[in-house]
């Protein structure tokens, strides 16, 4: 098993990168947060990030996608995201 450890480059805090199940990379914050919503786990020897289901992942720690928590979020979001209204 091995974790990919970096650090965001807006904010600097230690963020994983993990492979979603569509197979695109994002960062998750390195720490486990009560109010995240994904679980990571281990797949062909890759981190996958996806969706926390209550029932099967009752057990495992849930994390926060860092684009969720990142203070310097509109970095990351330059122009793709302002549609939300
Ligand atoms: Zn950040």
């Amino acid at each position: 098993m091995r974790l990919t450890l970096s650090c965001c480059r807006s904010c600097g805090v230690s963020i994983q990168w993990c492979v979603t199940e569509k197979g695109e990379r994002i960062p998750m914050d390195e720490l486990p947060h009560e109010d995240g919503n994904m679980v990571i786990v281990i797949e062909n020897h890759e981190s996958v990030a996806r969706q926390h289901l209550p029932l099967l992942d009752a057990d495992l720690p849930r994390y926060r996608s860092h684009f969720a928590t990142c203070p310097q979020a509109d970095e990351h979001r330059t122009r793709t995201t302002k549609k939300n209204r």
